[in-house]
């Protein structure tokens, strides 16, 4: 069984979707429905994963990339939430994706004289010994000077004092990839650009989903004896319904989503000037400022989102807010200009009574059976993904137990605790050899270890690929330093099918450069044209459609509330539609 999630593999996938009878079928690429696909398909269970955009298109590469046990939680003393989120983030980084998930270290900045560092210090030794064995250093206490001298940045009148605290951080849209490329090595039939339209009931049961291919335009009936949705805010009231009643009216209980949207600035690292990342309180909820390559990452914001779940948009009042709050602390304040990228997410909070601000919402994952053949998942948290994924197929696999007729007898319980993603066996030893893969491939040893960050032991295939065709070696240009064999690698491993997956998902140049990847893109899409087969005319028409895309997002930046940006972007979308751009290549309308 192969990783590489090429078209090829989307091809035999698709065709195995119209031929063969599923265990489980998984709708949503993101991390819940990613997981649940290894999850499955390492029990035993014949799996198919459809996603109607790209991996991560949705929350999953939006957030603030932490895998954290959540201070803000323990602080609501949600203890549980907390225990098992620290033990998640212990077995990522020692055991199943260390390539990906490393240790990053937080200031907290104390502001009053005397019961917060107490008050502080006691949440801190709570944090670090709830996770059980130590995968990352202990906090630290620092008087003020020792603290400003590790970040000069911050103005001295915005602290007395400093505790140092580690959590971890991750590239969450490529660990995505890796969790579908895991998934496909498991045996999984895995295709995006698939839309699930309906679920197919049969004597009471749900038994399958018709899905239309978008890049191919057909319709595909699928049929598992179980289906699992894990559509993240485009769950709702308003799913898909099975065919032929309306939709929502499969089960009146049925889980809801209250979209939270978050919004994320991204500016130069050396406009401040810290050897730490922050974290410091905010009037509802707290602020990031989190160390990212030669950037940082500033959030977030938590939002009522009412809008289509597919066009969420940041506006002039998120990046206002943004600024106003690091602004606060910095000696010398970011203004507009510094500003590299901008990304919208959102939290699919499960929704509990009117009145609440969702930044008091748990952030606790529902699971909801609500026909027979049928589990639907919302909530939670990116670091707890593997346990959402267990049990979401738990539930899978009670119901299958219930049918009786599933062949290969009862299902084994979840192995994901001791299966490392793709990349992670064997990145240790390379990892110690980097500077001799560093001599053979003529990279830099700074390059090969960026690489063994993003790819693990699978870099072997970049510099196996890099040795084929030496171009593939060579920066692409405006990217800021990615090279061409990870554009190519993205096509031939990792199902990139469009460049907006590549630029904005697999790559993170869209939130990287400057010009949001508009220079760029030409190189991107001709390197890709070469894999995928695209004509000029296609290759001219991703190109267009991504700047178009970048224009949207910058314009809707400039609009001074959430309605105003989102109709920016909801009539780029339009556009798109009347242009005649193919459904695959334009935003989605709400469909779930
Ligand atoms: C701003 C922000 C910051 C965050 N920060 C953190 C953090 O630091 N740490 C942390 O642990 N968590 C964090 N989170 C939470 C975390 O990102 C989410 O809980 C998680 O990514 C949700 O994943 P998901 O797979 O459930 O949903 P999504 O990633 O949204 O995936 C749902 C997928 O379903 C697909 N889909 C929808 N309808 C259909 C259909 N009909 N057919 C096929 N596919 C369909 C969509 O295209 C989408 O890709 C943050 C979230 C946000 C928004």
């Amino acid at each position: 069984m192969t990783s590489a999630l090429s078209p090829a593999h989307r091809a035999s996938s698709v065709s195995r979707m119209a031929a063969e009878t599923f265990d489980v079928l998984v709708v949503g690429g993101g991390v819940t429905g990613t997981g649940a696909a290894v999850d499955a398909a390492t029990r035993g269970l014949s799996v198919a994963l459809i996603e109607a955009r790209d991996y991560a298109a949705g929350a999953s590469s939006k957030s603030s990339k932490l895998i954290h046990g959540g201070l803000r939680y323990l602080e609501m003393l949600d203890f549980g939430l907390v225990r098992e989120a620290l033990r998640e983030r212990r077995l990522l980084l020692t055991r199943l994706a260390p390539h990906l998930v490393k240790p990053v270290p937080f200031l907290w900045p104390l502001t009053r004289r005397v019961r917060e560092r107490p008050y502080v210090g006691a949440g801190l030794l709570l944090y670090d010994t709830m996770g059980g064995r130590r995968a990352v250093p202990r906090a630290r206490h620092f008087s003020r000077d020792a603290a400003l001298k590790l970040a000069p940045a911050l103005r001295p009148d915005a602290l007395v004092g400093g505790v140092q605290f580690y959590d971890a951080q991750e590239d969450d849209a490529r660990m995505v990839a890796c969790l579908a490329r895991t998934a496909a090595a498991h045996g999984a039939a895995m295709a995006t650009r698939v839309e699930m339209t309906s679920l197919v009931t049969q004597c009471g049961r749900v038994a399958g989903a018709t899905a239309r291919d978008l890049l191919a335009g057909t319709d595909i009936e699928i049929t598992a004896r179980h289906v699992v949705q894990a559509t993240g805010a485009w769950t709702g009231a308003d799913s898909v319904a099975p065919a032929g009643q309306p939709a929502g009216a499969a089960d009146p209980h049925a889980l809801r989503v209250r979209p939270s949207k978050g919004v994320h600035i991204v500016v130069p690292r050396e406009r401040i000037a810290m050897d730490t990342g922050l974290l410091a309180r905010t009037e509802k909820s707290v602020l990031f400022v989190i160390p990212w390559g030669r950037h940082w990452v500033i959030g977030d914001t938590d939002t009522e989102w009412p809008f289509d779940p597919g066009l969420p948009a940041a506006s002039r009042a998120d990046i206002d807010y943004l600024l106003a709050k690091v602004n606060g602390l910095l000696r010398e304040p970011l203004t507009a200009d510094d500003i590299e990228g901008v990304f919208a997410g959102l939290r699919p909070l499960v929704a509990a009574g009117a009145a609440k601000d969702t930044t008091k919402l748990s952030r606790e994952h529902s699971i909801r059976s609500p026909s027979p053949g049928l589990s639907v998942i919302a909530g939670g948290k990116y670091t707890t993904y593997r346990v959402m994924a267990r049990d979401l197929v738990d539930a899978a696999a009670r119901d299958l137990s219930s049918l009786g007729q599933r062949p290969g007898g009862p299902v084994q319980a979840s192995r994901t605790e001791h299966v490392p993603l793709a990349g992670a066996a064997g990145y240790d030893q390379m990892w110690a050899s980097r500077a001799s893969i560093a001599e053979q491939t003529g990279l830099a040893v700074a390059q090969v270890e960026r690489l063994l960050g993003r790819y693990g032991a699978d870099v072997a295939l970049l510099t196996e690929a890099m040795a084929a065709r030496p171009e593939l070696a060579a920066p692409l240009p405006g990217s800021g330093g990615y090279l061409a064999a990870e554009v190519a690698f993205a096509c031939t491993h990792e199902g990139a099918v469009g460049l907006d997956d590549v630029l904005t998902r697999r790559t993170r140049i869209t939130i990287e450069t400057r010009d949001r990847g508009a220079a760029a893109a030409p190189h991107a899409a001709a390197l890709m044209a070469g894999v995928l087969g695209w004509d000029e005319a296609r290759t001219a028409a991703e190109v267009a459609r991504y700047l178009e895309r970048i224009a949207a997002e910058l314009e809707a930046e400039t609009m001074p509330d959430d309605l105003s940006a989102y109709r920016v972007l909801a009539r780029t979308s339009e556009h798109g539609r009347a242009s005649g751009l193919s459904a695959e290549r334009r935003p989605r309308s709400r469909s779930m």
